[in-house]
């Protein structure tokens, strides 16, 4: 959990929010990602304006993925810088990411699916283990990375096809 505490934000500037948010928490349940490892977060919070909080820092940790094209486990590092506003009223403001409802729960508030969100927006969900991936036979799931399998492949004629194509026109 990562939570800031108001009372200590009150009396300081700006406090340090660091903390890790385990890869088997529930906050990580259906992002169609998974971590190796915890997600370390370091922050930053102040207060901005008329009671706006604003979350400032960096996450990283190591994404395991599918590949798009042979469903391998594809780990990469993952690193995003963060900004996050908290405001009392959403209302009215142009939300271009970023933008959350202050909500305290007592005199804490709870950041951690913020910085879940800022995450999921940030990993990019088509991963390839090698650009060169040649993926999976769609007839019979053999990895073709790791070899031909015994499918014949339909293979079309390029005079057949101009001559198709002309034929639709
Ligand atoms: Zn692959
Ligand atoms: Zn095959």
């Amino acid at each position: 959990m990562l939570r800031v505490n108001l009372g200590q934000l009150g009396r300081e500037a700006s406090v340090a929010v660091d903390g890790r948010l385990p890869n088997d928490e529930e906050l990580w349940k259906d992002v169609g990602f998974s971590w190796v490892g915890d997600v370390e977060v370091r922050l930053r919070a102040s207060y901005a304006g008329t009671g706006e909080v604003v979350l400032r820092g960096e996450a990283d940790g190591t994404l395991s993925q599918e590949c798009r094209r042979c469903l391998m486990q594809v780990e990469t590092r993952f690193k995003k810088h963060l900004t996050m506003v908290f405001v009392t009223d959403t209302s009215g403001q142009d939300d271009d990411g970023g933008l959350y409802a202050f909500e305290p729960e007592g005199s804490e508030l709870d950041v951690s699916h913020a910085v879940r969100e800022e995450l999921i927006l940030a990993v990019n969900p088509y991963v390839v283990c090698d650009p060169e991936c040649v993926g999976l036979c769609p007839s019979c799931g053999v990895n073709l990375n790791e070899g031909a399998c015994d499918c014949s492949v339909e293979e079309v004629d390029p005079r057949w096809a101009a001559l198709r194509d002309l034929k639709s026109e």
